[in-house]
């Protein structure tokens, strides 16, 4: 027996709250095993807070620590190589390594046992001022809790405060009869769990002895050796265990002869966690065959060569793989994969939106099966629960996700995917890690030592500047591995159309007539429109008053089915206006077209000619529930549906042969925005959705453009297919005005619901950043939409000079400078400041 000295172990913890800290803690002696990985819960503050354990101490630290509650995994649930890159994501983004910890588990997997306060006595004005003087906390806090309607937590008040501690404050307040507290206890999701079966150890390990005793099954039991055989086969490939029901639907036997089986000790039962989300049974399948088995053509397979090599070669390359629409990227990827399985490495394949992917995934699903985990948004807690585990377990080598599952615990990981690279979706905006999968990806990549592929038709500048200097090595498919032409292209001038009335609605005559010509010919036809609802927005003709969202400073979009005015920013929603409540006027003009409108003036025009038409919407009001775009996508497919009209949806993931026309409605909505990624944004959408026409090749496709200005450079890029003058002219423009990918884009946005102080804050935090030759500052600025969800917002601007800070460590240094003295000053204030390395999208 071994004698314990009675020293506790002491660790560092990761929480997930924004200070940028480790908080020590210990844990009895008489716990064993590794403990760094593993998530703790401890009490912190008010609070139960789950945090993960990434270090152990040698020595106990100078300060007292408290113990750990609870130990939630028997195995670390992370491992080095994951904390070493979740590590390097908090450092580069600019937050807590406890929040990317967070962002890193599936929802549910952080429990918090968290106090709510309730507000039980609204103060006077007079008792709220002689507060604000002696205890401006306290008010901050009453101040808080009267803006909403119901009970906050204190996790939400302390990040909203900027404050490590808000107890003795909560305390007082409590004693003095204003507010109430109370503790709500976490719920821990519950794996689902499956019957399975694996072969006996000495089955598995002893060739010979299975051999003689399938010899001597096969006369007296067939259906015995037939289970046995579908065992020894799946085990062939596979260390997981097969599940129960699989194992006897391929055997073609029963539970009694499994009975018999599990008797003699030749069949081994377990309790697996569920590791793979199936499809719901009325859910169509959108692939029908193993593409693993077709050939490849020349460019392909001098693609899926390059990654061989280094995947063999063990080197982190990184390939840009960029191939028109139809070129196949799909097929290499799977290759690439097939190869990595091979040499035993684990695979993670990101993709925008797994939701609008859902023909990808089947076409995964056909080529592996088995062998793919597919991370969900829409999983209940437990199944991703379940999921995790079986990744981290090695149970399943393939990993399918979105932003998220670049943190998938795969170990041996050498192969990332990165489909549609190009798509501002991989970017995550609020909350922290404000982090970009793409570029978090291509690290770990780096990290674990694996290769990456970066995919798309239309690759993001940044790609291509990476490939041009050759950072990024560029494999490139020319051909539509389908041999059908790419569609030939119209651009239709509004201009003309109106002045020589041409125009009905929306509609030139020339789009008219091309539609109308392809509904005859029952061939499908794909309306892009990028605005949903119905009018941008209403306007009074009298007075010009037009509705405005009580919570943003936009203007409400005009929703027919059903009847409302919606905030796209906040989805604050109302009824329609019957009067214009300034002026009184009876009608309102809608103003501007969204889908709905597209739809409704497409059946009037058409009605008469064809009643039987049937047109339908693709746009996320029609695609919330479970399914939905898959059965949409099915019946478009099936030709039950004519016309599909659809906001940026209807660019992605489709591959439909029957689609010969597609037409955009009005491409200027996308030209100009006040962004500097509009022309690039532009070019990479109305190119993948032009892609979506002609994909057959005995029928040719066409795509018309309709805009009123027909000379824009992107538009002339899209049309002729000069991507390379594109790229050319976007990278001049973006390095004469400072842009990435020559700079880092960073924003400090501050905001709140006092306009004057959001105000006087953004300009203190922009008097502290300190002048460095490698960041230029701008502002504060006024952001195009000041005021979101009722709080104002300031933007201060810095542009990090890449060539002078390729690391990033002159623009860290600098923020932290700035961020320390701004905070000797607000300590306490309910000014939120957020910062985002990497800024996508509009200010
Ligand atoms: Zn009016
Ligand atoms: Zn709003």
């Amino acid at each position: 027996m071994t004698v314990r000295n009675c020293m506790p172990r002491y660790v560092n913890i990761a929480l997930p709250v924004p200070a940028g800290k480790l908080f020590s803690y210990h844990v009895p002696d008489t716990v064993s095993g590794p403990l760094v990985g593993v998530r703790a819960l401890v009490s912190f503050r008010n609070r139960e807070l789950t945090g993960v354990i990434v270090e152990e101490l040698a020595a106990p630290p100078t300060t007292p620590t408290k113990p750990v509650i609870e130990l939630l995994d028997e195995t670390p649930l992370f491992s080095e190589a994951l904390l070493r890159f979740t590590r390097w994501v908090a450092e580069y983004y600019f937050c807590s390594w406890g929040e990317v910890l967070k962002a890193a588990l599936p929802p549910g997997m952080v429990p918090e046992r968290d106090a709510t306060v309730c507000l039980l006595r609204t103060p006077t004005e007079e008792e709220l001022a002689a507060l604000e003087h002696r205890a401006p906390k306290r008010a901050a806090i009453l101040r808080l809790l009267m803006q909403h309607a119901g009970p906050i937590s204190v996790g939400y008040l302390t990040r909203q405060l900027h404050s490590e501690s808000l107890s003795a404050q909560l305390q007082a307040l409590e004693h003095q009869g204003y507010i109430a507290l109370e503790t709500r206890a976490p719920a821990l999701p519950r794996a689902r769990t499956l019957r399975a079966l694996e072969l006996a150890e000495e089955l598995r390990s002893e060739p010979e002895r299975f051999r003689t005793l399938m010899e001597h099954l096969q006369h007296r039991s067939p259906a015995q050796a037939r289970l046995l055989s579908v065992l020894y086969a799946h085990a062939a490939h596979s260390t997981a265990p097969l599940p129960l029901r699989e194992a006897l639907r391929r055997s073609q036997t029963s539970t009694t002869t499994l009975r018999h089986l599990l008797q003699q000790g030749y069949v081994r039962e377990v309790t697996l966690e569920a590791p793979e989300n199936v499809l719901e049974a009325d859910e169509p399948r959108l692939a029908e065959r193993n593409e693993l088995l077709l050939p490849l053509n020349p460019e392909q397979d001098y693609a899926v060569r390059r990654i061989a090599e280094a995947l063999e070669a063990g080197v982190p390359k990184v390939f840009l793989l960029r191939g028109v629409t139809g070129s196949g990227k799909t097929l290499v990827y799977m290759h690439a994969i097939h190869i990595a399985l091979e040499h035993k490495k684990s695979v993670l394949v990101l993709v925008p939106e797994i939701a609008l992917t859902p023909q990808l995934i089947d076409r995964f699903r056909m080529a592996f099966p088995q062998r793919i985990a597919v991370l969900h948004s829409r999983m209940s807690p437990g199944e991703r629960f379940a999921a995790w585990r079986a990744i981290r377990r090695g149970d399943v080598p393939i990993v399918l996700g979105a932003r998220s599952a670049v943190f998938a615990p795969l170990p041996s990981l050498g192969l990332l995917i990165v489909d549609e690279e190009h798509e501002p979706s991989y970017k995550q905006e609020d909350p922290a890690p404000r982090y970009h999968a793409r570029d978090c990806a291509v690290m770990r990549a780096h990290m674990e030592g694996a290769v990456t592929i970066l995919g798309s038709a239309t690759p993001s500048l940044e790609s291509m500047y990476n490939a041009h200097t050759g950072k990024y090595h560029l494999l490139e498919l020319k051909q539509r591995a389908d041999g059908a032409r790419l569609p030939s292209i119209r651009l239709v001038d509004l201009r003309d159309a109106r002045r020589q009335h041409r125009l009905r609605g929306n509609f030139s005559d020339e789009l008219l007539a091309a539609l109308q010509q392809r509904v005859e010919r029952a061939e499908g036809v794909i309306l892009f429109h990028n605005r949903r609802g119905f009018a941008r927005w209403l306007q009074c003709p009298d007075c010009g008053y037009i509705p405005m969202c009580a919570h943003c400073s936009v203007s409400l979009t005009y929703h027919k089915v059903p009847k409302l005015l919606r905030c796209h920013y906040c989805g604050y929603s109302t009824p329609v206006l019957e009067e214009c409540p300034q002026c009184g006027s009876p009608t309102l003009e809608e103003i501007g077209s969204g889908t709905q409108r597209i739809e409704e003036e497409l059946h009037e025009l058409l009605k008469t000619a064809f009643p039987q038409l049937r047109i339908a919407r693709m746009d996320t009001d029609t695609t919330t529930r479970k399914g939905s775009h898959r059965r949409l996508l099915h019946q478009f497919a099936r030709g039950d549906i004519h016309v599909l009209v659809g906001t940026q949806m209807v660019a992605k993931g489709l591959d439909l042969p029957h689609v010969t026309l597609v037409g955009v409605i009005n491409a200027d909505m996308q030209l100009f925005l006040p962004d500097f990624r509009a022309s690039e944004r532009a070019f990479q959408l109305l190119t993948q959705v032009a892609g979506r026409a002609g994909r057959r090749s005995d029928a040719p496709g066409e795509v018309l453009i309709q805009t009123a200005h027909p000379e824009h450079p992107v538009l002339v890029a899209v049309q002729t297919g000069n991507d390379e003058l594109f790229y050319h002219d976007e990278l001049q423009h973006r390095k004469a005005a400072l842009y990435p990918p020559f700079t880092r884009f960073v924003v400090v946005e501050l905001s709140g619901v006092d306009e004057e102080k959001v105000h006087q804050h953004a300009h203190f935090f922009a008097s502290c950043i300190p002048p460095h030759p490698a960041v230029l500052k701008l502002g504060p600025a006024i952001p195009t939409v000041v005021r979101i969800r009722n709080r104002f917002r300031r933007v201060v601007i810095l542009k990090n000079l890449k060539p002078l800070d390729p690391a990033a460590h002159h623009l860290r240094s600098v923020l932290r400078t700035a961020l320390a003295k701004y905070q000797r000053r607000y300590a306490v204030s309910s000014v939120r400041l957020t910062v985002d390395v990497d800024a996508y999208g509009m200010l």
